[in-house]
Protein backbone atom coordinates (compact mmCIF):
# COMPACT_ATOMS: atom_id res chain seq x y z
CA UNK A 1 0.00 0.00 0.00
CA UNK A 2 1.14 3.35 -0.90
CA UNK A 3 0.46 6.05 1.24
CA UNK A 4 1.00 9.87 1.30
CA UNK A 5 0.67 11.94 4.85
CA UNK A 6 -0.34 15.61 3.82
CA UNK A 7 -1.11 18.09 6.69
CA UNK A 8 0.86 21.24 8.04
CA UNK A 9 3.26 20.82 10.29
CA UNK A 10 2.24 19.89 13.17
CA UNK A 11 -0.17 17.85 12.33
CA UNK A 12 1.08 14.88 13.92
CA UNK A 13 1.99 12.84 10.61
CA UNK A 14 5.57 11.36 12.06
CA UNK A 15 3.04 10.13 15.19
CA UNK A 16 0.93 8.59 12.43
CA UNK A 17 3.55 7.40 10.11
CA UNK A 18 5.39 5.45 12.94
CA UNK A 19 2.02 3.64 13.83
CA UNK A 20 0.96 2.94 10.27
CA UNK A 21 4.44 1.68 9.55
CA UNK A 22 4.42 -0.63 12.33
CA UNK A 23 0.60 -1.80 11.68
CA UNK A 24 1.61 -2.57 7.58
CA UNK A 25 5.34 -3.12 8.05
CA UNK A 26 6.03 -0.75 5.30
CA UNK A 27 8.86 2.08 5.46
CA UNK A 28 7.87 5.61 6.85
CA UNK A 29 9.61 8.33 4.15
CA UNK A 30 10.56 11.35 6.01
CA UNK A 31 11.79 14.26 3.56
CA UNK A 32 12.34 16.09 6.40
CA UNK A 33 13.96 13.41 8.83
CA UNK A 34 16.24 12.75 5.66
CA UNK A 35 17.26 16.10 5.47
CA UNK A 36 17.90 16.43 9.45
CA UNK A 37 20.23 13.63 9.05
CA UNK A 38 22.02 14.70 6.23
CA UNK A 39 22.68 18.63 8.03
CA UNK A 40 23.78 16.83 11.24
CA UNK A 41 26.39 14.83 8.69
CA UNK A 42 27.22 18.00 6.80
CA UNK A 43 26.61 16.24 3.88
CA UNK A 44 26.72 18.30 0.23
CA UNK A 45 22.66 17.80 0.38
CA UNK A 46 23.33 19.20 4.14
CA UNK A 47 24.71 22.05 2.99
CA UNK A 48 22.18 23.02 0.87
CA UNK A 49 19.37 22.03 2.67
CA UNK A 50 19.89 23.64 5.89
CA UNK A 51 19.45 27.06 4.99
CA UNK A 52 15.93 26.92 3.36
CA UNK A 53 15.31 24.72 6.70
CA UNK A 54 16.33 27.53 8.69
CA UNK A 55 14.39 29.84 7.21
CA UNK A 56 10.90 27.79 7.11
CA UNK A 57 11.23 27.63 3.02
CA UNK A 58 10.88 24.92 1.19
CA UNK A 59 14.04 22.96 0.01
CA UNK A 60 13.93 23.44 -3.97
CA UNK A 61 11.74 20.71 -5.69
CA UNK A 62 14.52 19.20 -7.89
CA UNK A 63 16.68 18.30 -4.82
CA UNK A 64 13.54 16.69 -2.76
CA UNK A 65 12.42 15.37 -6.05
CA UNK A 66 15.75 13.59 -6.53
CA UNK A 67 16.10 12.06 -3.24
CA UNK A 68 12.73 10.81 -2.78
CA UNK A 69 13.16 9.31 -6.42
CA UNK A 70 16.37 7.32 -5.15
CA UNK A 71 14.69 6.14 -1.81
CA UNK A 72 11.93 4.31 -3.19
CA UNK A 73 14.19 2.58 -5.71
CA UNK A 74 15.14 0.40 -1.78
CA UNK A 75 13.80 -2.92 -1.82
CA UNK A 76 12.01 -2.40 1.44
CA UNK A 77 9.76 -0.12 -0.58
CA UNK A 78 8.68 -2.97 -2.80
CA UNK A 79 5.44 -4.06 -0.69
CA UNK A 80 5.00 -0.01 -0.24
CA UNK A 81 5.54 2.81 1.98
CA UNK A 82 4.34 5.78 3.70
CA UNK A 83 5.39 9.36 2.46
CA UNK A 84 5.74 11.32 5.68
CA UNK A 85 6.12 15.41 4.34
CA UNK A 86 6.75 14.70 0.60
CA UNK A 87 5.21 16.10 -1.49
CA UNK A 88 4.94 19.43 -0.58
CA UNK A 89 4.18 21.49 -3.92
CA UNK A 90 2.17 20.64 -7.36
CA UNK A 91 5.63 19.92 -8.71
CA UNK A 92 6.58 17.41 -6.60
CA UNK A 93 3.31 15.73 -6.66
CA UNK A 94 3.80 15.63 -10.56
CA UNK A 95 7.27 14.40 -10.27
CA UNK A 96 5.83 11.64 -7.48
CA UNK A 97 3.60 10.77 -10.64
CA UNK A 98 6.12 10.62 -13.19
CA UNK A 99 8.76 8.35 -11.15
CA UNK A 100 5.67 5.97 -10.05
CA UNK A 101 5.11 5.19 -13.72
CA UNK A 102 1.96 2.95 -13.66
CA UNK A 103 1.86 2.44 -9.91
CA UNK A 104 -0.61 4.82 -8.14
CA UNK A 105 -0.65 5.82 -5.05
CA UNK A 106 -3.40 4.20 -3.14
CA UNK A 107 -4.27 6.28 -0.04
CA UNK A 108 -3.89 10.06 1.09
CA UNK A 109 -4.45 11.10 4.26
CA UNK A 110 -5.24 14.86 5.25
CA UNK A 111 -4.39 15.31 8.61
CA UNK A 112 -5.83 19.02 9.55
CA UNK A 113 -5.42 20.98 12.21
CA UNK A 114 -6.14 24.73 12.96
CA UNK A 115 -3.06 27.34 13.15
CA UNK A 116 -3.79 28.17 17.15
CA UNK A 117 -3.22 24.41 18.07
CA UNK A 118 -0.32 24.01 15.45
CA UNK A 119 1.52 27.25 17.04
CA UNK A 120 1.16 26.01 20.22
CA UNK A 121 2.09 21.88 19.56
CA UNK A 122 5.15 22.94 17.71
CA UNK A 123 6.78 26.04 20.01
CA UNK A 124 6.08 23.41 22.94
CA UNK A 125 7.95 20.39 21.31
CA UNK A 126 10.79 18.82 22.30
CA UNK A 127 12.36 15.84 20.47
CA UNK A 128 14.53 13.51 22.42
CA UNK A 129 18.04 13.12 20.86
CA UNK A 130 19.06 9.77 20.87
CA UNK A 131 15.29 8.00 20.36
CA UNK A 132 13.51 10.50 18.43
CA UNK A 133 10.47 10.06 20.81
CA UNK A 134 8.52 13.18 20.66
CA UNK A 135 7.19 14.91 23.67
CA UNK A 136 5.17 18.25 24.31
CA UNK A 137 5.61 20.71 27.75
CA UNK A 138 2.43 20.78 28.74
CA UNK A 139 0.92 17.43 27.54
CA UNK A 140 3.18 15.15 27.59
CA UNK A 141 6.32 16.31 29.47
CA UNK A 142 9.36 14.56 28.75
CA UNK A 143 10.95 12.08 31.96
CA UNK A 144 13.07 13.44 33.68
CA UNK A 145 16.59 12.61 32.78
CA UNK A 146 15.76 12.70 29.45
CA UNK A 147 18.08 14.97 27.23
CA UNK A 148 15.57 16.40 24.48
CA UNK A 149 15.68 19.57 21.79
CA UNK A 150 14.02 22.33 20.65
CA UNK A 151 14.34 22.19 16.97
CA UNK A 152 15.46 25.22 15.41
CA UNK A 153 12.10 25.64 13.13
CA UNK A 154 10.14 24.88 16.18
CA UNK A 155 10.78 28.51 17.84
CA UNK A 156 7.64 30.78 16.92
CA UNK A 157 8.70 33.09 14.11
CA UNK A 158 9.68 29.91 11.94
CA UNK A 159 6.91 28.49 12.79
CA UNK A 160 4.99 30.98 11.09
CA UNK A 161 6.60 31.19 8.17
CA UNK A 162 6.32 27.60 7.76
CA UNK A 163 2.55 27.91 8.29
CA UNK A 164 2.76 30.15 5.26
CA UNK A 165 4.46 28.47 3.38
CA UNK A 166 2.04 25.56 4.06
CA UNK A 167 -1.40 27.30 2.98
CA UNK A 168 0.65 28.73 -0.14
CA UNK A 169 2.24 25.84 -1.41
CA UNK A 170 1.36 22.41 0.19
CA UNK A 171 -2.80 23.17 0.42
CA UNK A 172 -3.45 23.11 -2.91
CA UNK A 173 -2.45 19.42 -3.29
CA UNK A 174 -6.11 18.59 -1.31
CA UNK A 175 -7.86 19.55 -4.29
CA UNK A 176 -5.18 17.76 -6.41
CA UNK A 177 -5.64 14.74 -4.88
CA UNK A 178 -9.58 15.03 -3.59
CA UNK A 179 -10.00 15.43 -7.77
CA UNK A 180 -8.23 11.86 -7.82
CA UNK A 181 -10.63 10.44 -5.34
CA UNK A 182 -7.60 9.00 -2.87
CA UNK A 183 -8.08 11.49 -0.01
CA UNK A 184 -9.37 10.88 3.27
CA UNK A 185 -9.39 14.20 5.85
CA UNK A 186 -9.29 13.68 9.34
CA UNK A 187 -9.39 15.68 12.07
CA UNK A 188 -5.67 16.16 13.57
CA UNK A 189 -6.96 17.66 16.62
CA UNK A 190 -8.68 14.55 18.03
CA UNK A 191 -6.86 12.18 20.53
CA UNK A 192 -3.85 9.99 19.26
CA UNK A 193 -5.78 7.04 19.53
CA UNK A 194 -8.94 8.28 17.88
CA UNK A 195 -6.72 8.95 15.00
CA UNK A 196 -5.09 5.91 15.10
CA UNK A 197 -8.62 4.05 14.76
CA UNK A 198 -9.72 6.17 11.94
CA UNK A 199 -6.94 5.80 9.79
CA UNK A 200 -7.53 1.87 10.89
CA UNK A 201 -10.59 1.96 9.29
CA UNK A 202 -9.89 4.14 6.19
CA UNK A 203 -6.57 1.56 5.65
CA UNK A 204 -8.35 -1.45 5.88
CA UNK A 205 -11.62 -0.24 3.65
CA UNK A 206 -9.05 0.34 1.18
CA UNK A 207 -7.55 -3.35 1.05
CA UNK A 208 -11.74 -4.36 0.62
CA UNK A 209 -11.98 -2.79 -2.97
P1 LIG B 1 9.37 18.48 8.33
O1 LIG B 1 10.13 17.72 9.34
O2 LIG B 1 8.61 17.59 7.39
O3 LIG B 1 8.50 19.56 8.91
O4 LIG B 1 10.45 19.23 7.39
C1 LIG B 1 11.37 20.17 7.94
C2 LIG B 1 11.90 21.08 6.82
O5 LIG B 1 12.57 20.29 5.83
C3 LIG B 1 10.86 21.85 6.05
O6 LIG B 1 10.48 23.06 6.71
C4 LIG B 1 11.58 22.12 4.74
O7 LIG B 1 12.54 23.14 4.87
C5 LIG B 1 12.32 20.80 4.53
N1 LIG B 1 11.50 19.82 3.78
C6 LIG B 1 11.04 18.62 4.23
N2 LIG B 1 10.32 17.99 3.29
C7 LIG B 1 10.33 18.80 2.21
C8 LIG B 1 9.75 18.71 0.91
N3 LIG B 1 9.00 17.68 0.53
N4 LIG B 1 9.98 19.75 0.05
C9 LIG B 1 10.74 20.81 0.41
N5 LIG B 1 11.29 20.95 1.60
C10 LIG B 1 11.10 19.96 2.50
Amino acid sequence: MRIILLGPPGAGKGTQSKFIQEMYHIPQISTGDILRENVKKNTDLGKKAREYMDKGELVPDKVIIELVKTRLQQDDCLKGYILDGFPRTLAQAEGLEKALGNENVDRVLFVNVSDSVIIDRLTLRRIDRETGAIYHLKNNPPPEGVRVIHRDDDKEETVKNRLRVYREQTEPLVKFYKDKNILYEINGEKSVQEINSLIKDILNRGKET
